[in-house]
């Protein structure tokens, strides 16, 4: 049985009007397990409208209310995340333990949000001149538009809406429509929190639904995260039409491992962080450096933890408890496969080969393996290209300079990590890298909740970082009022003075 995926405006679904459907696949089993609705410009301009609709009442709505809210939403998602789950693994194919964690890393931000009282407190000036007293203040942006990628379905939407809901906006959502059912699902969760109508939008589609939210004079900002081209275009074409714009691209994250480091550590982090989720997120690792003279110890000791991973069925109660699941789509599968090709036609040396993993679950699934390569070079396009998936590719390098050289040349600088026990040198990383999220002995370095997520150089475009102080700024825009009220006890003196105001 399918099931039909709909937009959702003014608190109820909306089947839009284009007749125009995208089949969902079931990544484990290669069925089709659902259609989405693709927006039209009409189907667009309805959902920002639900939003716009609802703007102004949410907008002065008391902050006590909106936390109530929050608060509310925040627990029912905590009692029904696996159910959440459920859906992400379904669509994503990622294990169940996987997607309770890109949940649970989501709720964070919902967690932070609940504290947007204490966030939008502005500052006060008494007496800054004679009779004169300042304050600030941080009021909402209207309509936000959020433009999610396919491999956080939950957690990237939950960067920005805990924030913008709580601050004062209405959104309208656009999920990627590999994997559209968690938006939906979230929506029908905010209506049961309490939520009003029309703050929280779903509009599902293509391009078309996006360039119809960077277009939109409704419209006042876009948080958008994919692939870098589209980042670009989202960045340029949100701001040509005047907005706000945050806009997350691509990754190519480097592990950096000195010979002093603890080896055995530094094998399970490049385990994890390079197959975990099949590859398929933004802050995996995907060149672990190697500062000789440690790589062929290190590489066997990755090689020996890599073939006891099981790629198979994620979902819970699945035969067997799979490490990680397929790839997303039967396109994006046979795409990394090619890049193994090309890895091996270009001379690196392929230590395990995923493309003949015997995967536990449905043969037509969108399996790959983890595969590591080792002796891989800058000039290969396994180094230079995004892969997003279960690739690990080893480059060696006589030293430290060379490992951080590596990394400044890279035209992306989203996260990358060191593995040393020596603290002077992991503080000297910290220094000379130019990248956004640094981990020390820490292979994924995504920051908490109360600090922002972004990268640098192409894996972030605009200068705003998602979620912490960085996330409430995006979302609000500052006033700044200054006042004299008149002591009816001393009225002061009148009188007409044309000069610039001076501060007495
Ligand atoms: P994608 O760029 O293909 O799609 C992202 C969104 O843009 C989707 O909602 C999609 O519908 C829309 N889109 C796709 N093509 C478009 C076009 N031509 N015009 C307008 N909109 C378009 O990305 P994806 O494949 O869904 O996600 C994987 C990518 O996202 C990887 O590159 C990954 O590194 C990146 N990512 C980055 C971060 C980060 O924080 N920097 C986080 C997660 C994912």
């Amino acid at each position: 049985m399918t099931t039909t995926i709909t937009h959702w405006a003014d608190g109820a679904g909306y089947d839009g009007t284009s007749q125009l459907w995208a089949d969902v696949t079931n990544p484990a089993t290669g069925t089709v397990s659902g259609r989405v609705a693709l927006a039209s410009e009409r189907d667009a301009r309805h959902v920002i409208g639900a939003a716009k609709q609802a703007s102004a009442t949410w907008a002065g709505t008391s902050l006590a209310r909106r936390t109530q809210i929050l608060f509310a939403f925040r627990e029912l998602l905590n009692a029904r995340k696996d159910e959440l789950a459920q859906l992400i693994t379904a669509e994503h194919g990622k294990v169940h333990s996987d997607a309770v964690g890109e949940i649970s890393r989501g709720q964070e931000v919902v967690e932070f949000a609940c504290g947007i009282a204490h966030l939008l407190k502005g500052g006060q000036s008494g007496n800054a001149s004679t009779g004169v007293d300042v304050h600030s203040r941080r009021d909402p942006l209207g309509v936000v538009g959020i433009i999610s990628p396919f491999n956080f379905p939950a957690m990237v939407p939950m960067w920005f809406f805990p924030i913008a809901i709580a601050a004062g906006n209405t959104v309208v959502l656009k999920p990627s429509e590999k994997d559209p059912s968690a938006a939906l699902w979230i929506a029908k969760l905010w209506k049961e929190a309490g939520l009003p109508d029309g703050v929280f939008n779903v509009l599902q589609g293509d391009k078309v639904a996006v360039d119809a939210l960077l277009q939109s004079p409704d419209v006042a900002a876009i948080s958008f995260v994919g692939s870098t081209p589209i980042a670009q275009y989202v960045y340029e074409e949100a701001s040509r039409y005047g907005k706000r714009v945050q806009a997350l691209g691509g990754a190519k994250n480097h592990m950096v491992v000195l010979p002093d480091a603890d080896l055995e550590l530094a094998a399970d982090a490049a385990v994890n962080a390079g197959y975990g989720s099949a590859g398929e997120r933004c802050m995996a690792i995907s060149v672990l450096v190697a500062v000789e003279p440690i790589a062929d110890d290190l590489v066997a000791r990755i090689a020996e933890r890599t073939r006891t991973l099981r790629t198979g069925d994620g979902r819970r109660g699945a035969e067997v408890e799979a490490d990680m699941g397929p790839l997303v789509t039967k396109a994006h599968r046979d795409k990394v496969a090619g890049f193994v090709d090309s890895g091996e036609a270009a001379g690196a040396k392929l230590v395990i080969d995923g493309r003949d993993v015997e995967a536990v679950g449905d043969q037509d699934g969108f399996w790959l393996g983890p595969t590591l390569f080792d002796h891989v070079t800058p000039e290969m396009e396994i180094y230079r290209e995004e892969i997003f998936g279960p690739v690990l590719s080893v480059v060696r390098v006589p030293s430290y300079d060379e490992a951080v050289a590596l990394i400044n040349d890279n035209p992306y600088g989203n996260g990358t990590a060191i593995f040393t026990n020596d603290g002077g040198a992991a503080r000297r990383f910290e220094n000379d890298v130019q990248v956004g999220m640094i981990g020390v002995n820490i292979p994924i370095p995504v920051p908490v909740a109360y600090y922002s997520f972004g990268g640098w150089k192409r894996s972030l475009f605009g200068d705003t970082h998602a979620h912490g102080t960085e996330g409430v700024h995006f979302f609000t825009r500052a006033k700044v009022v200054t006042t004299r009220w008149i002591n009816p006890a001393a009225r002061p003196e009148g009188g007409l003075e044309l000069g610039f105001p001076q501060n007495v």
